[in-house]
This record gives C-alpha cells, sequence and structure tokens, in this order.
C-alpha cells in the first residue's frame, strides 16, 4: 500500500501523498464508497460506471435510502453493503436477495465496509458521523479520497496524524483542495507563501444582510454553481462551507490560518490557487463539477483518460471576476478562522453547532441568520467554561463533539427568539 511522502513537505511530513509515490494498487482497483447513496457517492459511481473493467465494488454504504442502495449494490455487483439505520436492515436484505452481495446494519456495519480490503475508499458520508468510518479506512493504510470535511474539522490534527501512522494517503477529494493539491506540486514547501481557496459565494452573495436573515430554506438550497447535498449546499449559503474549507486546509497540508486566504469568485472556473516566493501563482481550473476532483483522485497517481464531465470553454464563459469575501455579512467565516487560531477543540465545537443549527434551520426552528449566531454563541460559552484542551484521541473528539452539540442544543432557544 502507498507510503507517506517526505518530499513536498521536507519535515512537515503529511499524508497528502506527493504525485511520484506511487501507490501498489491492484490491476483492477477495488473500490469502497462510503456515502454511495448521497451526491459525491453518486459523482463516484458515475465514473465507475465509465470505466467497466477496471474498478471492482468491495463495498458501499448509506444511512436510510435501501432502494438507492440495493439498485447501486446490483448494478456494480458489491461484496458487502451497509445501511447505518438499523431498522432498514431486512429491508435491504430483501431488496438483494438472489445477489451474492453480504449486507450489514449500524455504525458497526458501515465501519466494517471502511475496515474491508479495499485499494481505494472514497469517504463520502456527511457530517462528523463520516469521522470513525474514515478512520477505519485509513487505520488499514488505505487511499482515502477524502471528501468528508467534517471529519477534518472535528479531528484534525489527530487525524493527520493517525494516517500518517498508519501509512494512509489522504487524496483531497474537495474540489479547492484537489486544486491546491495539483497545484502545490509546482513547488517546494519553503517556497510557499500562502494558498487561497475560492468561493462561489452562494445564492446570496449580493443580497442584503436583512434578506440574508430572512431566507428561506428553497433560497438556500438554490446554489448558483453546484449540484450538492442538502447540509452543503446550505453550508455554501451561509460561507460556512468555506469556513470549514479553510479548517481542512489548515490541517491537510499543516498550514497556518494566516497561509490561507479565500477570494469570491462567482464563476466557480478558478478552485484554488497557491502563490510561490518567486510570486509565480499556481491555479487549478475547471468546470463546477464534482466528477472533475473526483477523477483526479481516482486516477492518482495517474489521471483518467477521458471523464464524464464537460469540457472547460473559457471562451464561452467570458469571465472570470474575484472579489474579497465579506466577513460582515458572512460572519461564518470570521469564525472559522477564529475556531481555528484558538485550536484545542475549537473547530470541533464549529463545526458540532453548525450541524445543529443547520438541521434547526431545516426544521424551521431558526431563521437563516441565526445559523452563525448560534456557532458564535456555543463557541463563545464553551471558551468561556474553560472545556478547550488538545484532542488526542477519536473518543476525545467526538466528546467534544457530543457535548457541543447539546451546548447548541440548549442555546437553540434563545437564539431562536432574539431578533438579529
Ligand atoms: P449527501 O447528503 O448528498 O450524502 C451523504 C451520504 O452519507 C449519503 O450516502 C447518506 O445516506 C450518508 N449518510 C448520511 N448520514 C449518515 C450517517 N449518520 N451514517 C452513515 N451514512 C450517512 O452529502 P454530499 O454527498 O453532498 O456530501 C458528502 C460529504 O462530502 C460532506 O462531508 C460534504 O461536505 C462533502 N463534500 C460534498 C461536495 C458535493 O459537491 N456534494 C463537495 C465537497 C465536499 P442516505 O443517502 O441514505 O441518506
Ligand atoms: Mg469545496
Amino acid at each position: 500500500m502507498a507510503s507517506v511522502a517526505l518530499l513536498w513537505f521536507g519535515e512537515h511530513m503529511s499524508a497528502v501523498p506527493l504525485r511520484n509515490n506511487k501507490a501498489a494498487f491492484s490491476a483492477v482497483r477495488s473500490v469502497t464508497v462510503l456515502g454511495a447513496t448521497g451526491s459525491i457517492g453518486d459523482s463516484t459511481m458515475d465514473l465507475l460506471r465509465a470505466a467497466p473493467g477496471l474498478y471492482r465494488v468491495e463495498a458501499l454504504t448509506g444511512n436510510s435510502n435501501v432502494r438507492g442502495l440495493a439498485s447501486l449494490a446490483r448494478e456494480f455487483d458489491a461484496r458487502f453493503v451497509a445501511i447505518a439505520d438499523p431498522s432498514r436492515l431486512v429491508e435491504l436484505k430483501e431488496a438483494l436477495a438472489g445477489t451474492r452481495t453480504e449486507c450489514g446494519a449500524g455504525e458497526s456495519a458501515i465501519i466494517e465496509a471502511a475496515a474491508r480490503p479495499a485499494d481505494w475508499v472514497m469517504a463520502a458520508v456527511s457530517g462528523a458521523a463520516g469521522l470513525k468510518p474514515a478512520l477505519a479506512a485509513v487505520d488499514r493504510g488505505a487511499t482515502v479520497a477524502l471528501a468528508n470535511k467534517e471529519c477534518l474539522v472535528c479531528a484534525g490534527d489527530f487525524f493527520m496524524q493517525r494516517a500518517q501512522k498508519a501509512g494512509a494517503c489522504i487524496l483531497p477529494a474537495d474540489s479547492e483542495h484537489n486544486a491546491l493539491f495539483q497545484a502545490l506540486g509546482s513547488g517546494n514547501r519553503e517556497e510557499l507563501v500562502r494558498v487561497i481557496i475560492t468561493a462561489s459565494g452562494g445564492p446570496f452573495r449580493t443580497w442584503d444582510p436583512a434578506d440574508i436573515e430572512q431566507a428561506t430554506l428553497a433560497q438556500a438550497l438554490k446554489h448558483p454553481n453546484w449540484s450538492m447535498g442538502q447540509k452543503i449546499t446550505i453550508d455554501s449559503a451561509s460561507m460556512m462551507n468555506k469556513g470549514l474549507e479553510v479548517i481542512e486546509a489548515a490541517y491537510l497540508f499543516s498550514l497556518t490560518p494566516d497561509q490561507i486566504d479565500v477570494l469570491v469568485h462567482p464563476q466557480s472556473i478558478v478552485h484554488g490557487m497557491v502563490e510561490f516566493s518567486d510570486q509565480s501563482v499556481v491555479a487549478q481550473l475547471g468546470a463546477p463539477d464534482m466528477r472533475i476532483p473526483i477523477a483526479h483522485c481516482l486516477g492518482w497517481p495517474d489521471r483518467i483518460s477521458k471523464g464524464p464531465a464537460a469540457r472547460l470553454d473559457l471562451a464561452k464563459i467570458g469571465q472570470l471576476t474575484f472579489e474579497e469575501p465579506d466577513f460582515e455579512r458572512f460572519p461564518a467565516l470570521r469564525l472559522a478562522y477564529e475556531s481555528l487560531r484558538t485550536g484545542r477543540g475549537a473547530t470541533t465545537v464549529f463545526n458540532a453547532a453548525n450541524e445543529v443549527a443547520v438541521a434547526a434551520f431545516i426544521a424551521g426552528q431558526i431563521k437563516f441568520g441565526a445559523i452563525a449566531r448560534l456557532v458564535e454563541a456555543t463557541l463563545e460559552a464553551w471558551i468561556r467554561s474553560g472545556n478547550l484542551a488538545p484532542l488526542e484521541s477519536a473518543d476525545d473528539a467526538i466528546a467534544v463533539d457530543h457535548k457541543a452539540r447539546n451546548k447548541a442544543a440548549s442555546l437553540l432557544p434563545q437564539i431562536a427568539l432574539k431578533a438579529s
């Protein structure tokens, strides 16, 4: 299995590999997709579908979508499928009757899926629930395409250290981080000045604060460029997603908060840039289609011959524009930097409070503008309570995550009542 690269990162050893760090993959690469029934799962399965004979599916997982999971298992002849909701096991077994696919249910079955011997694992469960399964893949030294940013935000340092220790390769699948991963290869660690991740600005980019405060769920779900799952689409509208991505970049590439900048780029064509000491800026461009960064991870360290996404036509797009982010109208981004600077579990609290806030917004319990207020109030309460401490294990991270969720839930009624 792949070893950890030392060259680019020098003494800042990382589990994010170099291109020349060849992984020992099987001739037919075996693949597991955690979160196969979601948006990233769908893009991944589409890439597998477009390359018959090159990949074999070891395991697929979902949360409650039995029909979608069973249909994928049949199509790809998966060896194992796991559904997180234990009450759906009988239904899943019935849906797969007559096939050779084994079935499991519950969190332990999702972890089992991740632990099975696949060469390549897509980690695309949504939310902090993705942490334990991703760690199960990391611990056996797998090559893991990491879409689930929450598990890095929740357990960052510890996650990367564990990957490094196990000799796992972490391939960044999030489009901005995949862009940085591709651009970073143009120089050495010592020559890096900063990285820039772009943000579309979401559906409320030009809105007044009063309108953002009152935005409805339907409005928040209308992303101008990307088609994604519900939670990340809402996070994009609040710019919480960019905040999570700043933290994700810090942990993935061992960067300080000052080395990470955000630029709003409404066309979502340039995904990430790296500035080097000679003032060269190296960027990665592509259509806003997650199949492109996922294809890069799937083919890595080579490139797949032809992906199913549309080719980039810059003449047709005409203009690429960039703006500074607005930290006032989108406080989520400010809170992300603050929690990253605070460290010691603050990013775990940031993520947990946001998950609670987004669920409350979807349930109609709070206004859109209250999402960031709940996150801020939870962070403040956490810091005041003196609970900050380094996270040394997955259990530490999960304990902080649970406590922060409880704290956020307890603050919810007063945040819901408070006008902006
Ligand atoms: P979706 O909501 O579309 O899919 C989530 C997947 O995880 C589904 O398969 C879902 O199952 C499963 N799932 C949800 N909860 C659990 C649980 N508790 N235990 C086990 N499985 C669960 O999300 P996305 O595909 O949009 O996003 C997945 C991850 O990738 C997120 O972390 C997101 O931030 C990240 N990401 C997504 C991008 C995108 O374009 N969508 C871009 C970059 C990163 P079921 O279908 O049965 O509910
Ligand atoms: Mg992204």
